[in-house]
C-alpha cells in the first residue's frame, strides 16, 4: 500500500470524478453502452430502437438537507425528483426507482412514513414505480436513490450535442432555490440570536421556500417540445447553478457560449430577497444551484417554436470554442463566465440544527 496521503479535497468534485472514470478504463465496454461516466445518466440500448437511462443521485443530512429545515415528505418528493431531474435531462422519461434508506437511531417510524409518503407521492406526479431498495442504520439520514427511464433511440439528448450558432435556453426561473436557502439559514439565526420569542417569516417567502424544500423535475417540458416537434441539440438540467452547466455544455460539446444576463429569468420573489440581503439577483441566478430546471440548446430554425413555449426562455448563444463561455449586460459588455457553482469537498462544513418549524407552512406548489 501506497504510504502517500492526497486528500480529496486536492483533487475538487470533477478532478475526482476523471479520477475514477481513470481507475475504471480498463474495464472491457459493452457495445450496448452508448454513454458511460460524464453525463446527467448513462445510457443504454434496450432493445430495438429503445434506449434506458440510469442515474444515482445521493441526499445525506448536514450535507444535503438539514433535518430541522425539510418536512419528511418533502425530502422524500426532493429525493425522487433530483433523480427524476438528470433522467429528464436525457429528454427519457421515468419508469422504476429503487431507494437506499440510511436511518440513524433518532429516527422515528413517524419520520419514515412522512418520506415514503412524500417519494409515493412524487412516483405518482412523475408517473413511475419504487420498486425497490435497501435498509440500513447509519450515523446520518442517509437516502440513495437510482432512476431508470427509457427514450426512443432517435430522441435521446446529450450534453455534447449543441453547435456554434444554436440558442441557449432555459426552462421556468433560476435563484429561487438559492433565494430559499439564504432566507432558511437568515431565519435560523433570527431565531438563535432573539431565542424562542422570534416569530420566523416564512409567509412572504413561500415561493422561494418551495423551490428549495420541493422541486419539480421538468417533465412537462420535455413533453411540451416533443409535442411541438423540437429536439434540443443538447441538455443538462441545472443542480450546481447555471453558469457552471452552461460550462458541462460548452466543454463536452466543444464550443462557446454567450448568456445574455438581462433574458434570464427569475422570480419577483427572488428578486426580493436579494434586494432584502443587498444581494445582486443575477448571482443567484447565474451561480445558485438546486433549481432543477432545464438547460438545453436548439437549432436556430425552433427559436420561433421556442419564443411561443411558455416556461421556456431564450437566454444565450452558441460560439466558436476559442470564444470561451462568456456573460452579456449593458453594463459590464461581454466579460468571461466563471462556473462557480456548489462543489463538494470545496464548500461550506456542515449546517447546524434549525429549530424553525415549517409544518404549519402550505409549500405543496403545483405538483410535477
Ligand atoms: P449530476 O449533477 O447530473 O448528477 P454529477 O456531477 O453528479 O452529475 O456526475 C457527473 C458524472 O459523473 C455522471 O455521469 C455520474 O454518473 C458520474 N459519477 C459521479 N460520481 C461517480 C462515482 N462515484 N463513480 C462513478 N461515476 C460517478
Ligand atoms: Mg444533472
Amino acid at each position: 500500500m501506497s504510504s502517500t496521503f492526497t486528500p480529496i479535497a486536492a483533487l475538487g468534485e470533477f478532478g475526482l470524478i476523471d479520477r475514477m472514470k481513470e481507475r475504471l478504463a480498463g474495464i472491457p465496454r459493452s457495445e450496448n453502452l452508448i454513454e458511460g461516466i460524464g453525463d446527467d445518466a448513462a445510457v443504454y440500448r434496450a432493445g430495438d430502437g429503445v434506449l434506458h437511462v440510469v442515474t444515482t443521485d445521493v441526499l445525506i443530512e448536514g450535507v444535503h438537507f438539514d433535518r430541522s429545515f425539510i418536512p419528511m415528505s418533502f425530502l422524500g418528493w426532493k429525493a425522487i425528483s433530483v433523480n427524476v431531474s438528470d433522467v429528464v435531462a436525457m429528454n427519457a422519461k421515468p419508469l422504476y426507482a429503487t431507494v437506499s434508506a440510511g436511518m440513524p437511531r433518532n429516527f422515528s417510524v413517524e419520520m419514515m412514513d412522512g418520506l415514503y409518503d412524500g417519494m409515493a407521492e412524487a412516483c405518482k406526479a412523475y408517473g413511475m414505480e419504487l420498486v425497490g431498495g435497501d435498509t440500513s442504520t447509519a450515523h446520518a439520514l442517509y437516502l440513495s436513490i437510482t432512476v431508470i427511464g427509457e427514450v426512443r433511440e432517435q430522441d435521446v439528448v446529450f450534453r455534447r450535442g449543441a453547435r456554434v450558432g444554436d440558442y441557449l435556453c432555459v426552462s421556468g426561473d433560476v435563484g429561487g432555490a438559492f433565494a430559499g436557502l439564504k432566507v432558511l439559514l437568515d431565519q435560523r439565526e433570527q431565531l438563535q440570536n432573539l431565542g424562542e420569542a422570534y416569530e420566523p417569516e416564512l409567509d412572504a417567502f413561500q415561493y422561494v421556500i418551495q423551490r428549495q424544500l420541493r422541486p419539480r423535475a421538468r417533465l412537462d417540458i420535455i413533453k411540451a417540445l416533443r409535442e411541438k416537434g423540437v429536439r434540443p441539440t443538447s441538455m443538462i438540467d441545472i443542480s450546481d447553478g447555471l453558469a457552471s452547466e452552461v460550462h458541462h455544455i460548452a466543454r463536452r460539446s466543444e464550443v462557446g457560449a454567450t448568456v445574455r444576463i438581462p433574458a434570464v429569468p427569475f422570480d419577483p420573489e427572488t428578486r426580493a430577497v436579494a434586494d432584502q440581503f443587498l444581494d445582486e439577483v443575477d448571482a443567484y441566478a447565474l451561480f445558485g444551484g438546486e433549481d432543477y430546471e432545464l438547460l438545453f440548446t436548439v437549432d436556430p430554425k425552433d427559436v420561433p417554436t421556442i419564443d411561443d413555449l411558455e416556461g421556456v426562455s431564450v437566454i444565450g448563444t452558441m460560439e466558436e470554442v476559442s470564444k470561451g463561455v462568456r456573460a452579456y449586460s449593458p453594463d459590464t459588455g461581454l466579460m468571461p463566465l466563471h462556473p462557480a457553482g456548489y462543489r463538494h469537498f470545496e464548500g461550506p462544513g456542515d449546517l447546524p440544527e434549525s429549530g424553525l418549524d415549517l409544518d404549519d407552512l402550505d409549500l405543496s406548489g403545483d405538483g410535477a
